[in-house]
């Protein structure tokens, strides 16, 4: 199947899988696992921060970073679309008390400084203490402009908050800009990210940490979670096998994307939309969406057939099965609209 739902159903090649195998190993929980450890530090230095955490899944190393930049009764400030906000649970809030204010998205995904000022609460008893922002980079497959996160982070650090990014795709933000890691790192105190989505570890994300001591006090919260795992080096092997293989290769899911939009942009009906890494949007017409969804499975392509959706690109998606996409695609409005 040639699967475009998300980039989370990669699966490990067998050089990850033979990495795994070969991985040393020790108790995690008790910092035994000299894989898990020098694979922290080896993401540290590259990222241009003190300290990593490892954690099973990008939601349990946000929800970690949340819960160790703010109290019960602290507030962060986040986007309405973001991945913190919408899509983890409200996890900082069951679990932390910690009162999410969302601001609406500008069209390159930012969230506008005003916006983000007018947000921040002054000392006065009836607010909540604005602690922390949080940003999203790539946010829906576009790259924050460089120039916007310096200003955001420097008005969240003058007025005393705490930045943190979600970074789960932010090795797609490095290649497609060419810019450093530790570069799109800067101005954050904190940054989330993903190994199990384009780069196809099986699981495992990593929570970077300005501060050594915020590394320490976020691996309490870990073992709180219930995300202190033993012998998990054989994760972390996985985790470094694809930042050493699958980097550099995420400019063909971010070509493959442009490709696929390109191939489908002037389908009547068929609303494209490209971005700068590897999703294009689509908004379908309704009645076709089911339809659709069927003819692709039967012809070997798995897509979230909803009115608007997202294919996205990744290491398991190659250019023949590009060009078969577009032709089936085509095919089936061809017919419908015949
Ligand atoms: C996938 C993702 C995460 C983490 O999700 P997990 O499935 O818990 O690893 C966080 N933020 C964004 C933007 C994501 O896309």
């Amino acid at each position: 199947m040639i699967d475009l739902r998300s980039d989370t159903v990669t699966r490990p090649t067998p050089a990850m899988r033979e990495a795994m195998s070969r991985a040393a190993v020790g108790d995690d929980v008790w910092g035994d696992d000299p894989s898990v450890s020098a694979f922290e530090q080896q993401v540290a230095e590259r990222a241009g921060m003190a300290a990593a955490v490892f954690f099973p899944s990008g939601t349990q190393s946000n929800l970690a970073a949340l819960l160790t930049h703010c109290q019960r009764g602290e507030e962060v400030i986040a986007g309405q679309f973001s991945h913190i906000y919408r899509d983890e649970g409200g996890g900082g809030a069951v679990l932390g008390g910690i009162q999410p204010q969302p601001i609406a998205h500008a069209a390159d995904g930012s969230l506008p400084l005003d916006q983000v000022q007018a947000a921040i609460k002054g000392d006065d008893i009836h607010h909540a203490r604005t602690k922390l922002l949080a940003l999203e980079n790539t946010f829906r497959g576009k790259v924050l402009p460089e120039g916007y996160v310096a200003s955001a982070t420097a008005l969240a650090h003058d007025h005393d908050l705490a930045t943190h990014l979600d970074g789960a795709r932010l090795f797609n933000a490095s290649v497609a800009t060419g810019v450093p890691l530790a570069s799109l790192c800067d101005g954050f105190d904190s940054v989330s990210v993903c190994f199990s989505k384009g780069l196809g570890a099986p699981a495992g994300s990593l929570l970077l940490a300005r501060e050594a001591a915020f590394a320490t006090r976020a691996r309490r919260w870990r073992k709180t979670l219930g995300g202190g795992m033993r012998q998990v080096g054989l994760l972390a092997e996985g985790c470094r096998h694809a930042l050493e293989h699958h980097v550099e290769r995420l400019a063909e899911d971010h070509a493959h994307a442009r490709q696929l939009a390109e191939g489908l942009a002037g389908i009547d009906g068929v609303e494209v939309q490209a971005c700068d890494t590897n999703m294009v949007f689509l908004a379908l017409p309704e009645a076709h969406c089911r339809a659709l969804g069927e003819f692709l499975a039967a012809r070997g392509v798995l897509i979230a057939a909803q009115p608007r959706t997202r294919l996205v690109t990744h290491l398991d998606v190659f250019t023949a099965d590009v060009h078969h996409v577009v032709m089936e695609m085509r095919a089936y409005f061809a017919r419908r609209y015949a």
